[in-house]
């Protein structure tokens, strides 16, 4: 009998328990023979409340290992994490939506009214028509990261995370000894050419091609950063690294930050700010700040707008 694992989502897309499928073959032995599937919402039918909705408390089976994916957004998330966490020994926050808020977290840059109307009351979905209040978990103030909420065991990000860590990770927890994951930053496992400060003083949207010459090997383009892109390669945890380069800069596009900050509580806003001031580029030359907490919004780091009140004499 394998090891009893139950798994359990959030506020998530699924995505993260599709890059488990990623695993490939080593899946194979991992489902069949090591661990036990106790209870997973994306792949089997079990009832919270008992098969025919008897219970009176929500109830997950006891399990050793527990997978969390997803933002904690609203009471029922709390309920379902509160369960796992009571009935898991190891639990596991998977994705980034789980370890930092991820893209469900991109709410808290707005007030709670300001999303229900641009969710529920808009043009293409329902004009006029009323927020639903009526067999719906009750929203929560903000999304949080699961660490917020519970205590975290493993934090695994990644927007999905990648298969070979979340294997590795299953592995060393069957083996009693610790993960080894990449504790550096996605620029640590770029291969391409930096000369040093470079000539760009101001960030461009990208809006066009990087320039490379079309079959180029990746380690003969030049950095987004110094070509003038916002790459938050250097404030992003490592991770995402496949053939020998991350996977948006061998498409050659820049980083976009999705496996979190290199640190666990760090902020990816204001460490890009300092790592563009320090390298003399114009930080007002980025558009969107905030755009840089598009997957670390949870742990307070992403905060509606105050509007500017302008005092008239
Ligand atoms: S981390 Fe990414 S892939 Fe995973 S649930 Fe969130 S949005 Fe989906
Ligand atoms: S800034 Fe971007 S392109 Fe440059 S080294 Fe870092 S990850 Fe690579
Ligand atoms: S390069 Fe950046 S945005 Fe792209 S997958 Fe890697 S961490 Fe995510």
């Amino acid at each position: 009998m394998g090891v009893k694992t139950a798994m359990e989502w959030l506020s998530s897309c699924s995505g993260c328990e599709i890059a488990i499928l990623n695993i490939g073959e080593d899946l194979i032995p991992i489902i069949t023979e090591a661990l036990d599937i106790v209870h997973a919402p994306v792949l089997m039918d079990h009832k919270y409340f008992g098969q025919t909705g008897e219970g009176l408390t929500l109830e997950i089976p006891e399990a050793t290992i527990g997978i969390v994916s997803g933002g904690v957004a609203n009471e029922e998330h709390i309920e379902v994490l509160e369960e796992m966490r009571k009935k898991c020994t190891i639990l596991i926050a998977l994705g980034t939506c789980a370890t930092h808020g991820g893209i469900p977290a991109l709410m808290n840059g707005q007030d709670r009214a300001q999303s229900w109307k641009e969710i529920y009351q808009t043009k293409t979905t329902d004009p006029g028509g009323e927020v639903p209040n009526v067999e719906v978990p009750a929203p929560l103030d903000r999304v949080y990261a699961c660490d917020e909420k519970v205590k975290i065991d493993l934090q695994l990000p990644g927007c999905p995370p990648n298969p070979a860590h979340i294997a590795e990770v299953i592995f060393s927890l069957l083996e009693d000894r610790p993960p080894v994951l990449p504790g550096k930053s996605v620029c640590d496992t770029c291969p391409t050419k930096r000369e040093g400060k470079g000539d760009v003083s101001k960030l461009r949207r990208f809006l066009t091609n990087a320039e490379f010459e079309p079959g180029e090997p990746i380690d003969e383009m030049r950095c987004l950063l110094e070509q003038g892109y916002l790459c938050m390669g250097p404030v992003t945890a490592a991770g995402c690294a496949r053939n020998g380069a991350p996977s948006c800069i061998a498409a050659r596009v820049p980083c976009r930050g999705c496996f979190g900050p290199v640190r666990g509580a760090g902020n990816q806003m204001l460490d890009m700010m300092n790592a563009l001031a320090s390298n003399g580029i114009d930080c007002s030359s980025v558009i969107d700040r905030r755009s840089m907490l598009r997957f670390s919004g949870a742990h307070g780091m992403l905060r509606p707008v105050k509007k500017m009140v302008v005092k008239e004499d």
